[in-house]
């Protein structure tokens, strides 16, 4: 059996981490070939063969594949499907835009946010939110999945493994690029951050929610926030965490005026060390924190500061 493995790459770089963790969940399926698609690809496709348990990396070069357009990578990996059991990705937006198309170009299923690989044919996914696991078996001939990546550690390096050119499919033509509007930052990116500072509503206003970020700063983290946070215009919408933000699962994810509702834990109850601020004794974040801090956040956290 082998598996074809999605890597991510931004502007010709691999997106290593992902690549890395998705390796380690895949390991009981076989060997993993991993495709490289990208405008030039050959320093991601350099990076991807030097993870451990990569036996190959396809390398896909094409103006159609530069800017992660979907329909062009999804004709390509389709292209490629007869020879492969298992078709996976990380389960981040690059691929959630791609995969599905592939399953569909197959006429099979998605599996996605696989955290568990029991066997060929048998995957846990979390479903309600993460309030259940679902066991899956599939029945299809090629078994279509992304993984979520938080759940799994990286892979090692190894002695580089082969890299073979496969020629791009033709451009299905059915979207164009116009332009990335890419948000550059210093501080971790947030899904693989080890050390996340989260605010909510509990921190009232765009101009308050600094103090998350000069906390954040201070500790090298990156910045997190509830949805409410986010539609009350606190916090930017790609930091929110939850079940229709990012899922994270840091060593550190420190929750500050966030009451805990379960689209938000869906996002972060897996982090190794929960630190919540909540003036609220009842605060359902509470239930799942390891550290719970009573009371208000706008003493804790300036004495937070003046320790660190
Ligand atoms: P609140 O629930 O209002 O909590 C604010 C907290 O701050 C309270 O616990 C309060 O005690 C505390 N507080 C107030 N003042 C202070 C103070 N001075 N000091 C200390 N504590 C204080 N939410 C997400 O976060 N992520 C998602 O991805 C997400 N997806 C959703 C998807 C769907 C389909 C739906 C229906 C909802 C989703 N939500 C999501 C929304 C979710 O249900 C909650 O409404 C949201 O998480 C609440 O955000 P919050 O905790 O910041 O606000």
């Amino acid at each position: 059996m082998t598996v074809l493995l999605l890597a991510e790459t931004h502007q010709g770089r691999l997106a290593t981490d992902a690549v890395a963790r998705t390796l380690s969940a895949l390991a009981p399926l076989g060997e993993v070939h991993v495709l490289v698609a990208a405008g030039d690809g050959a320093e991601a496709a350099r990076e991807a063969a030097s993870l451990k348990g990569v036996a190959k990396v396809l390398l896909a070069e094409g103006e159609s594949l530069r800017h992660g357009l979907a329909e062009p990578a999804a004709a390509l990996v389709a292209s490629l499907a007869s020879e492969y059991r298992h078709i996976a990705a990380p389960a981040t937006a690059f691929a959630r835009n791609i995969l599905p198309r592939v399953a569909a170009l197959l006429n099979v299923m998605v599996l996605s946010d696989v955290i568990a690989v029991h066997g060929a044919d048998s995957f846990d996914r979390p479903v309600y939110a993460g309030n259940a696991v679902q066991t899956v078996e599939s029945t299809d001939p090629v078994v279509v999945l992304t993984v979520r990546t938080s759940v799994f550690g990286a892979v090692g390096r190894q002695e580089p493994a082969p890299v073979e050119t496969v020629a791009a499919v033709a451009d299905p033509g059915l979207s164009v690029w116009i332009e990335d509007a890419a948000v550059v930052s210093e501080r971790p990116e947030l899904a693989s951050a080890r050390i996340v500072v989260s605010g909510g509503r509990g921190v009232g206003s765009k101009e308050n929610f600094d103090a998350i970020i000069r906390l954040a700063d201070k500790m090298g983290a990156a910045v997190g926030a509830s949805r409410a946070a986010v539609d009350l215009g606190y916090a930017p919408n790609d930091w929110q965490v939850g079940q229709t933000g990012k899922v994270v699962a840091p060593d550190l994810y420190l929750a500050v005026g966030i009451s805990g509702a379960i689209q938000h834990l869906a996002g972060m109850k897996d982090s190794k060390v929960i630190v919540a601020i909540n003036k609220d004794e009842d605060a359902p974040i509470f239930k799942v924190a390891d550290y719970a801090l009573v009371g208000d956040l706008f003493s804790i956290v300036p004495e937070l500061m003046g320790k660190l």
